[in-house]
């Protein structure tokens, strides 16, 4: 089964950074038909979605992620970050999206969105792919 990962850097606490250049990079070559891939964030502070990256929407989404985990939480008598596991909870740490023709498939507007939420720290972002493997492919 094709799999590879990428590390990419965080510069914020929270963030939202457009990996999908990078995600297509690693599928490319996986896949030479039809499947799917999953993309994961082996984290318990980080999340992927997949939305516009429109900078207006961008920062509406950091700001519905405060607002919904905002507060005293238990969590924060240990480390103090309750509010980025809980986001990281709500977002969820893997999306699957479909492959045509050896690519993923977005639609116009959509894009592969990491989000930081105890940075700045060094994330993984791990593929694994399923379907008709490219002759070659990892
Ligand atoms: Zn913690």
């Amino acid at each position: 089964m094709p799999a590879a990962a990428t590390l990419i850097t965080t510069s914020a606490r929270e963030q939202i950074i457009d990996i999908t250049r990078e995600v297509q990079s690693l599928v490319a070559g996986m896949l030479d038909g039809a499947g799917i891939v999953c993309i994961s964030v082996p984290h318990c502070t980080c999340a992927v979605y997949v939305n516009e990256n429109e900078s207006g929407l961008v920062a509406d989404t950091i700001s519905l992620i405060d607002r919904l985990t905002s507060g005293g939480w238990k969590h924060d008598l240990i480390d103090n970050n309750a509010d980025s596991h809980l986001a990281a909870t709500l977002i969820g740490s893997s999306v699957v999206l479909p492959v045509i023709d050896g690519g993923i498939e977005l639609g116009t507007w959509q894009r592969i969105m990491l989000v930081e939420l105890d940075g700045p720290r060094q994330r993984r972002i791990s593929v694994t792919a399923v379907g008709d493997a490219a002759a070659g492919g990892l």
